[in-house]
């Protein structure tokens, strides 16, 4: 046991000035970004029980949702794996790599920048479970070129680190760092200037995905219903690494399922807006059949899920890895990702509170201490979009509870090491919780004390641990229960209603032709505050042609049944229905719009649309305004029998180095809407 080591790695953090610099830029702006991002969407208490609920019922029923997910999959023609532990999906991964010769003949290969010979090219986008495994070691052993293509994650790999935040992976870094490190590797003159950084590594990894034999990814969501899988990236490498490469490997949790496309929609409804303050992320794709000419795999890894499903800590496979808890949590904001080791002095690959309880939970003993590393304020489940009670899952880790543990001592195995008083407490609350009479009485008597105690919170201090009076209000007073609530959205049929739109389930018709023209603006408003540009135009053919003509562009990739080709022609604009990474403008249909975060829907089809409004420097949608939809949920119907969807929300877009939003990364730099 090392926590002498451990206490030291801790110090060292918080006399890093660098670090604390940069730390300070990441977590206060992604809390910012996360709190402006909530007040779009009513009812976050609700979404986020509602999200609890979902998450709780997937765990709890999770061997047939599984089975419903490999059917669908395997019925879509993918190709699904089942993985014990990281040994048996390494070996599974390599196989994969084995079992294609003819894709990897040696005259398909091409050297990058001479750092490689003729290996295997894995081209990689963000995947948590792939650091969980420590997949590109394993695979770099066997003689395979590994890429990481997240910008964020291709600098931590160039320097031989590991991420040390979730969801920003160089969040410890600062600009003259990145600077100095692509000075070094990538033999760029020293510079700080970001989007000169961001525009040196678009460059070298278009090559990466242009001769990649393999695309590997993570899955953000598997969707029992269709068998698809939901990936979100915001600077276009995660559409990449699914679309270009000859064989796409999807590297999964098995926990990370939803029962259908509605909780999908709740889902996105809460991970974008915790994770990065956004509405919707850049890109959110949905993935059902593998493209033309492609093999897919997916591989549903367990690697201690089941065990942690069996434990006191099951709770934590609630979770969505949005990062929040790491932003919120003040002592991850001292310390960086980085601090997070193991007593062999290895750094966990999930660091902040949920890495405390998930990086033990998974991977045994060995980081056990970090639960430690808690001043257990509270403030990990207050941001938590799915309600996970961090604190006391901390607590269980620092009593012992841990899966290698469990045996010992597990929660509601007699209460072991509880004092008498916790234990008359427990029962106390046992008794009352399991009889609705008393429950009921219980619940009026703690709305009543809330009310007539909250006044006077900041003067009462509870005793230590609950943080109430010391760093958090009371709870607002909430007049009634959530058990009356509950009972009177049940009589008036609303109890399973989340979302602010009604129109799926109460007529959409009607109520779309009663919100069309906001919803018109509202679009506008949504896109151009991200960058994007929306020309409303009777006629698009010749709108098309006065821009395309206004950047000196004569050929463009064009989906069939999108412009009037005989004009374009006449105005001497030439085009291919094939994917061409020379060409500057890819034009595509956009099968709805959302307005309330200025996305389009570009589904799959004739032309190859997807790769239209990825590969291009700048991608034209032309989109009627009868498509507009109020929001996600009302046009996720739409996409249940695409082969494959994206979500397009803004042009593609960074903020890995420093938190400086940088626009156009892997995917186009404009995205320009032609509504008609
Ligand atoms: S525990 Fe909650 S806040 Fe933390 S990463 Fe998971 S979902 Fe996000």
């Amino acid at each position: 046991m090392s926590t002498t080591s451990f206490r030291q790695r801790i110090r060292e953090s918080i006399n890093n000035e660098t670090l604390q610099i940069a730390l300070d830029n990441n977590t206060e702006r992604r809390l910012k970004g996360r709190a402006i991002a909530f007040q779009s969407i009513p009812n976050l208490d609700e979404r986020r029980q509602r999200a609890h609920a979902v998450r709780a019922d997937v765990i709890e029923h999770l061997d047939e949702y599984l089975a419903q997910f490999i059917a669908k999959s395997e019925d879509n023609g993918v190709i699904v794996h089942r993985a014990k532990d990281a040994a048996e999906a390494i070996k599974i991964v390599l196989q994969i790599t084995k079992d294609s010769p003819q894709r990897f003949a040696k005259d398909s290969l091409v050297p990058l920048d001479g750092i490689r010979g003729e290996k295997v090219l894995i081209a990689k986008s963000k995947s948590m479970v792939s650091e969980e495994i420590e997949l590109n070691h394993a695979l770099e052993k066997e003689g395979i070129e590994i890429v990481e293509t997240d910008l964020g994650e291709y600098i931590v790999q160039l320097r031989h680190e590991r991420p040390s935040h979730i969801i920003t992976p160089a969040a410890h870094l600062r600009k003259e760092q990145v600077g100095e490190l692509f000075q070094e590797k990538l033999g760029i003159p020293y510079t700080t200037d970001i989007p000169t950084l961001t525009a040196t590594a678009r460059k070298v990894l278009r090559e990466v995905f242009l001769k990649a034999d393999i695309g590997l990814s993570g899955v953000n969501f598997g969707v029992a219903e269709t068998g698809g899988i939901c990936l979100v990236t915001n600077e276009g490498n995660g559409r990449m690494v699914t679309t270009l490469p000859p064989v796409h490997i999807a590297l999964m949790g098995m926990e990370r399922i939803v029962p259908n496309l509605d909780d999908l929609a709740l889902m996105l409804s809460l991970l974008p807006r915790s994770a990065t303050g956004q509405k919707l992320t850049v890109y959110t794709q949905l993935l059902h059949k593998p493209f033309k000419n492609q093999q897919r795999h997916i591989i549903l890894l367990d690697n201690g899920r089941t065990r942690l499903r069996n434990s006191p800590l099951k709770e934590s496979l609630y979770c969505i890895r949005c990062g929040a808890c790491l932003n919120a949590c003040p002592v991850f904001r001292e310390l960086s990702g980085h601090a997070y080791i193991g007593s062999d002095l290895s750094i966990a690959p999930y660091p902040g509170p949920i890495g405390s309880v998930i990086s033990p939970g998974l991977l045994g003993e060995n980081y056990v201490q970090l639960a430690q590393a808690s001043s257990l304020c509270g403030a990990c489940k207050e941001v938590c979009p799915v309600d996970i009670d961090l604190p006391k899952l901390l607590t269980r880790v620092r009593a012992d509870m841990s899966p290698s543990h469990s045996g010992r001592r597990a929660a509601g195995e007699g209460g072991a090491g509880l004092s008498p008083a916790t234990k008359f407490g427990l029962q106390i609350f046992a008794r009352v919780a399991t009889h609705p009479i008393l429950y009921a009485a219980s619940q009026k008597f703690a709305a009543l004390g809330t009310f007539l105690f909250a006044p006077f919170s900041q003067w009462l201090r509870l005793p230590a641990f609950t943080g109430w009076g010391y760093s958090k209000d009371f709870p607002r007073f909430a007049g009634k229960s959530f058990r009356e609530r509950f009972s009177n959205k049940s009589a008036e049929g609303e109890s399973a209603d989340w979302s602010n739109s009604k129109s799926v389930k109460s007529g959409s018709a009607v109520l779309h032709s009663n919100t069309r023209p906001l919803s018109d603006v509202q679009f506008t408003t949504e896109l151009t505050a991200l960058g994007g540009h929306v020309h409303a135009d009777q006629n698009p053919t010749l709108a098309v042609i006065q821009l395309l003509k206004s950047r000196g562009v004569e050929k463009i990739h064009l989906e069939p049944n999108t412009l009037d080709e005989i004009i374009l022609r006449a105005a001497g604009i030439e085009f291919t229905r094939e994917p061409d990474p020379q060409i500057l403008v890819g034009v595509t249909n956009a099968i709805c719009g959302l307005a309330d975060t200025g996305s389009v829907l570009i589904v799959d089809g004739a032309g190859d649309p997807l790769k239209a409004s990825l590969l291009p420097e700048i991608h034209i949608a032309i989109l009627k305004s009868s498509d507009i939809f109020p929001s996600l949920p009302d046009a996720m119907h739409l996409v249940k029998n695409k082969s494959s969807a994206v979500f397009i929300t803004g042009p593609s877009r960074t903020a890995d180095i420093e938190m400086t939003l940088t626009i156009g990364v892997h995917g186009p730099k404009e995205i320009h809407v032609f509504l008609t």
